[in-house]
């Protein structure tokens, strides 16, 4: 499949029926019918970065701040552990409160529980990465958003393209499972710039890939823009697949919030990972980095029953194990 191929499946809206198909059936043949279950805990919503269409960003005064304790998140990692979730993600803002030190202390206290880590902590130093793999951390998410690096540059003022790219690559290096991704429905985003994306996904070989829609956060200098649409969306997830084979491919909170069934359509087309939140509920609305996030209501209990229920009625298994990336084995 090549750029022109890409264009012309994303502007047809008749090639959808038989991209999702055909995705459907890639994911069957290099991934099977087991559905990965990430618990995430989000476990500090501080951020000291501008990004144009998240609701965390530092200059956001609507948001009420919170940081978890180590204890908290240990205690949420246990529990996750005792309902059978054997990965768990721990994601934040860019908060430099959590030194390396801290995180370091913080993975080796959370792998006791028994479960795989991944990090999604933003940009650091090489030596940074190296010290949270050193402690144990077994993957790393850090989506590229966009391979535009003009609108990169506009929708991340305090960021550079080119440094996003090298912690890709330190990451990879490193030997951390690499995951990244970007969100479908951009202001100033083309059809052109999601096949260059698209491509980079293959590219990079990376093992876990995020696509989610942008949806717009009224406190935000993006409010007004339109948020993605969950058609094309589901056409970039089937693409994903096709390209990358046997990626894990999660079916993100992002579908489910602007589509009832929206993470139940990307598991059908391609995606193979769903990731119920298991942080402290008290927490969970101001980690508000669009708005009208599903579940932010329910206990992690609630939402690995729930998972369980969605896994079995498409008639998949909840995979056993840490699901580690498919590319290794
Ligand atoms: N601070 C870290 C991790 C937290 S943000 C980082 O930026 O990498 C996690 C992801 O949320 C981002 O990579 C982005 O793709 C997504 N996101 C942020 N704002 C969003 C929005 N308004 N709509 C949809 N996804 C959004
Ligand atoms: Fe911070 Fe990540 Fe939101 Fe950017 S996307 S403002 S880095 S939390």
């Amino acid at each position: 499949m090549n750029f022109n191929d890409i264009t012309d499946m994303l502007r047809d809206p008749d090639s959808e029926a038989w991209l999702l198909k055909k995705a459907d059936e890639t994911r069957r043949e290099y991934c099977g019918e087991d559905i990965h279950v990430r618990g995430i805990i989000e476990f500090s919503n501080i951020c000291k970065k501008n990004c144009l269409y998240c609701g965390l960003r530092a200059k956001n005064s609507e948001v009420r701040r919170y940081r978890l304790t180590e204890e908290e998140i240990v205690a949420a990692a246990e529990a996750a552990a005792s309902m059978d979730i054997r990965t768990v993600v721990l994601q934040s803002g860019e908060d430099d409160y959590f030194t390396v030190d801290k995180l370091a202390s913080i993975v080796r206290a959370v792998k006791k529980a028994g479960v795989a880590v991944t990090l999604s902590a933003g940009e650091k130093t090489r030596e940074e990465y190296a010290a949270l793999k050193a402690a144990g951390a077994d993957r790393y998410l850090l989506r590229f958003e966009t391979s535009d690096p003009d609108l990169f540059a506009m929708l991340k003022p305090d960021s550079s393209f080119e440094n996003r790219f090298n912690c890709l690559k330190w990451l990879k290096e490193l030997g951390f499972q690499v995951g990244s991704g970007i969100m479908v429905g951009l202001p100033g985003q083309s059809y052109e710039t999601i096949a260059r994306d698209l491509l980079l996904f293959r590219d990079l070989d990376l093992d876990m890939i995020g696509v989610g829609p942008f949806i717009p956060h009224p406190d935000t200098p993006l409010g007004p823009t339109p948020r993605g649409n969950i058609d094309l969306t589901l056409k970039v997830v089937a693409l994903t697949r096709l390209l990358t084979l046997n990626a894990h491919i999660p079916a993100t909170t992002a579908m489910g919030t602007i589509d009832r069934l929206g993470r139940q359509k990307a598991l059908q087309c391609g995606a193979n990972v769903i990731m119920p939140n298991v942080g402290p509920l008290k927490y969970r609305k101001d980690y508000s980095i669009y708005p009208d996030k599903i579940c932010v209501n329910d206990s992690a209990e609630h939402c690995s029953g729930c998972v369980s229920r969605l896994i079995e009625s498409l008639g998949r298994k909840r995979a056993k194990g840490f699901g580690h990336s498919l590319k290794k084995s």
